[in-house]
C-alpha cells in the first residue's frame, strides 16, 4: 500500500528520509487510518517515527507518555530542531516553561507534547489536556504496565483509566519487549477493544554478535576496546565496584572511559551521561542502570565483562550500539562464577515459586546461547520466534565451531546423575565421572561406582561446560528450590537410553585453543576519526555546533548523514537535500555552512 502522499512528502521534507522502514510502513498506515495499534519493534526499530510522522500528517496534538525525563528532553530538543513544534511536562520543567507549553497547546500550535506518567495522573492534567483535544496518545515503553516484566512501573497501570480522561483518544502502545505475556498485558491494560499489533524484525542485521567463555582475564577485553580507540562504546558490568574497576583500567590504557552506575550521585551520573551522549569517542562503563531510554545512535560497541540477566536483557543491552543502522560490535563474556551467582540471585530472590520458575528458565535459554553449536543469530531469532537461515555475521558462523557426538558424553554425566540417585548437584557430578576422591564422594561411597573416573580424558573445564551445554538442551534440570540436585528430563532419559543422539561443543569455557582476534564489524567506520579529512572537517564543525547550542552530536547530525556527505562531497544545497537526515530546516541552518566546510577540505 502506497503511504499518503502527505506522509511521503512530510518524511523527506521535516525527517530527511527517503522512506519508512519496512516495519514502520504497516504500522503508521494503520495509525494514519484511525486504528488502535501495539507496535513491537526493537530496540532501534525506529518507534519514534510510527507516532511523530502521523502526529505531523493529523495534526492537533499528539500526547506521547514516556517514562524517561531524559529521554523526553533529548526528543523534545531533536523535534524542536526538525522545525516541529514539541514541548515536555515533567518535574524539570519551571513554571515559565510549563506557562509557555500551555500556551502552545491552547492555541492548537503544539503538535507533540511528551509528559510522564505520574504527570499525566496529576489532578486536572489530563482534564485539561481533554478539553484542548487530543487526536493521538502514544504511550512509549509500554511494557511498563506489566508486572510480569522487569520494568514494571505503577504509574503506568493507571493509563487505562488516564486515556479514558483524555476522551478515549486512539492510542498507539509502543515497546521493544516481545514475549507473550508481557503483550497480552499491555492489551489488557490499555486497550478496550483488541488494537492492531504489529510485531516486527528483531534482527539486527548490522550488529556482530560475539560471545566468549571468560579464559583470557581482562587483556581480552582490553584488545577488544583498544582496537576500537576513538569509537562510542559501552561496557556493561555486573557490580558497581567492576564498573569503577574497569574505568579506571581503561584509563589507564589510554582511553576515555567513565563509570555509571546507580550508586554515583546524580549530578556524577549526569555529567557523565551527558558527556557520553555529547562527545565522541567515550567508553561508558556502567551497570544495567545505564542505558533506558539513551537515544545514541552511534554507540559503535557493546561489550559485557559478565553475562547479562536473560535473553531480553542481552538483546535489549547489546541492542544499544549501532541504532544507526551502520555496523556495530558485540562481545559479551561468561564465566561459571557468573551463573553460579546468577542461580543463587535466583534462588535468594523473595520473589514467588513460579516466578523464581521463570528466571531459571530464562537463566537456561541464556547459557544455551552462551554455548549454542550453530549461528548465534539463528538461535538468538529463534527464541523471539523467528526462523532464519545462517547469518554469516557472528563469531559462530565466522570462526565455525566444532561440534562432535557428543551422545557418549553426555551418557557418561547422565549416568552418573541417575547412579547417585538425582540428588546431587554440579560439582559432585562432575568429581564422580572425572574420577575425584573428594571428602564427598567417599562418605557417599561414590568412588565405587561403575561411572566413577570415566571420563578422566577430559578436563574438568570440559566437563563442566558439558554439563551446561546438556542443561542448555534440555537433557536435565536443576531442583533450584533446595539443594541445586540435577534431575534428567524426559530428553535426558531418551538420551541415555540412547534413542536420541546430541551434538556438543569442545570449545566452549577453559579449553585453551587460540582465540582469533575479532576484526572490526565497521569497516565503513574505519576512518570516521582522521583517514578522511573531510569526514574529520565535518565531526570537527559537528562537535563545535553541538557544543554551542548544547544538545547532543547526533542531533545535529548523524554519523550516517556525514558519512553521506563525504561520498557525495555535495556542491549545491539541492544536492545536499538529497541525503539522509537532511530536511528543509536542517537545510536552511546547516546548508551553507556544511557546503563550505565540503569545499574547504577539497580545495
Ligand atoms: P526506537 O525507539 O525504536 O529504539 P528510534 O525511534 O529512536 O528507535 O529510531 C532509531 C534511529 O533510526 C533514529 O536515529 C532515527 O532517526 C532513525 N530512523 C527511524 N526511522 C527511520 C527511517 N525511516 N529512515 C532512516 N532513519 C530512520
Ligand atoms: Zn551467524
Amino acid at each position: 500500500m502506497p503511504l499518503d502522499a502527505s506522509a511521503e512528502t512530510l518524511l523527506s521534507r521535516v525527517f530527511g528520509f527517503k522512506a519508512l522502514r519496512d516495519g514502520q510502513v504497516p504500522i503508521v498506515d494503520a495509525v494514519l487510518s484511525g486504528a488502535d495499534v501495539l507496535a513491537i519493534l526493537p530496540t532501534g526499530g525506529g518507534k519514534s517515527l510510527c507516532y511523530q510522522l502521523p502526529a505531523l500528517v493529523k495534526g492537533g496534538l499528539t500526547v506521547v507518555v514516556s517514562p524517561l525525563i531524559a529521554l523526553m528532553r533529548d526528543q523534545v530538543s531533536a523535534l524542536t530542531d526538525l522545525g516541529i513544534p514539541a514541548g515536555a511536562l515533567n518535574s524539570m520543567n519551571d513554571a515559565q516553561e510549563t506557562r509557555r507549553i500551555w500556551d502552545e497547546i491552547a492555541e492548537g500550535r503544539l503538535r507533540l507534547l511528551y509528559v510522564s506518567p505520574e504527570r499525566l495522573a496529576l489532578n486536572g492534567t489530563a482534564d485539561r489536556l481533554a478539553r484542548h483535544g487530543v487526536s493521538l496518545l502514544a504511550i512509549d515503553e509500554a511494557h511498563c504496565v506489566s508486572q510480569w516484566g522487569h520494568d514494571f512501573r505503577p504509574e503506568y497501570a493507571q493509563l487505562g483509566e488516564i486515556r479514558r480522561r483524555l476522551g478515549q483518544p486512539q492510542a498507539i502502545a509502543l515497546t521493544a519487549t516481545a514475549d507473550k505475556a508481557t503483550r497480552a498485558d499491555i492489551i489488557e491494560r490499555l486497550f478496550d477493544a483488541p488494537p492492531e499489533v504489529f510485531v516486527h524484525g528483531f534482527d539486527r542485521p548490522n550488529l556482530f554478535l560475539a560471545m566468549r567463555p571468560k579464559s583470557g582475564g581482562r587483556r581480552e577485553l582490553i584488545d577488544f576496546i583498544e582496537a576500537r580507540k576513538g569509537q562510542s562504546g559501552i561496557v556493561y558490568c555486573a557490580s558497581r565496584k567492576d564498573t569503577e574497576t574497569w574505568a579506571a583500567l581503561l584509563e589507564r590504557q589510554g582511553i576515555r572511559a567513565l563509570a555509571y552506575h546507580a550508586g554515583l550521585d546524580m549530578e556524577t551520573r549526569r555529567q557523565n551521561q551527558d558527556a557520553f551522549l555529547q562527545e565522541d569517542g567515550i567508553v561508558m562503563v556502567a551497570t544495567v542502570a545505564f542505558g533506558m531510554g539513551i537515544d545514541k545512535p552511534d554507540v559503535r560497541f557493546v561489550a559485557h565483562t559478565a553475562l547479562p540477566k536473560s535473553i531480553e536483557a542481552y538483546y535489549q543491552e547489546i541492542g544499544r550500539a549501532g541504532r544507526d543502522g551502520l555496523p556495530a560490535d558485540t562481545l559479551t563474556f561468561y564465566g561459571l562464577d557468573d551463573i553460579r551467582l546468577r542461580r543463587l540471585q535466583i534462588e535468594e530472590s523473595d520473589a514467588p515459586d513460579e516466578v523464581k520458575r521463570a528466571e531459571v528458565q530464562r537463566l537456561n535459554a541464556l547459557l544455551a546461547l552462551a554455548e549454542a553449536p550453530r549461528c548465534r543469530r539463528q538461535t538468538l531469532l529463534q527464541y523471539f520466534g523467528e526462523q532464519t537461515e545462517p547469518c554469516g555475521h557472528c563469531d559462530l558462523c565466522r570462526d565455525g565451531v566444532s561440534t562432535f557426538d557428543g551422545t557418549v558424553e553426555a551418557q557418561k554425566l547422565l549416568s552418573a546423575i541417575v547412579r547417585t540417585g538425582e540428588r546431587f548437584g554440579g560439582e559432585h557430578i562432575v568429581a564422580i565421572v572425572l574420577g575425584e576422591t573428594s571428602e564427598q564422594v567417599t562418605r557417599f561411597g561414590h568412588d565405587k561406582l561403575k561411572t566413577f573416573g570415566c571420563g578422566a580424558d577430559r578436563t574438568k573445564a570440559e566437563w563442566r561446560s558439558l554439563l551446561r551445554q546438556i542443561a542448555g538442551a534440555g537433557l536435565i534440570e536443576q531442583d533450584i528450590a533446595s539443594y541445586g540436585q540435577l534431575y534428567l528430563t524426559d530428553a535426558g532419559w531418551e538420551v541415555l537410553k540412547g534413542r536420541r543422539r546430541i551434538e556438543l561443543r569442545v570449545d566452549t569455557l577453559g579449553s585453551k585453543g587460540k582465540r582469533k582476534q575479532l576484526a572490526s564489524a565497521a569497516p565503513a567506520l574505519a576512518g570516521l576519526s582522521a583517514d578522511d579529512p573531510l569526514l574529520a572537517a565535518l565531526k570537527a564543525w559537528r562537535t563545535q555546533v553541538a557544543k554551542s547550542q548544547e544538545v547532543p552530536a547526533y542531533v545535529v547530525f548523524p554519523d550516517r548523514t556525514l558519512i553521506e556527505i563525504v561520498a557525495a562531497r555535495p556542491h549545491t544545497l539541492s544536492a545536499l537535500a538529497n541525503l539522509h537526515g537532511i530536511g528543509s530546516r536542517k537545510l536552511d541552518r546547516y546548508g551553507e555552512a556544511v557546503l563550505s566546510v565540503v569545499r574547504s577540505a577539497s580545495g
